[in-house]
């Protein structure tokens, strides 16, 4: 699993890092980095989550 963001149209509301917090993290000043780019097997509920719930779908889980 890849876990990849569009930062050009992330709008920094952090709502990714709420639900996984060990992939993703918004800086007051945004947008998102990815913290953990290939997480393990028992993280893809989290990641997917974080990809439904982004109002702009800046991300994508390859793999
Ligand atoms: S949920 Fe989407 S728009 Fe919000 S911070 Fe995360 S990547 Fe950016």
């Amino acid at each position: 699993m890849r876990v990849v963001v569009d930062k050009q149209v992330c709008e920094s509301n952090a709502l990714c890092m709420g639900v996984a917090p060990e992939i993703f993290d918004v800086p007051d000043e945004g947008p998102v980095e990815v913290l953990n780019e290939h997480p393990s097997e028992d993280m893809r509920t989290e990641a997917e989550e974080a990809a439904r719930v982004c109002p702009v779908q800046a991300i994508t889980i390859e793999g």
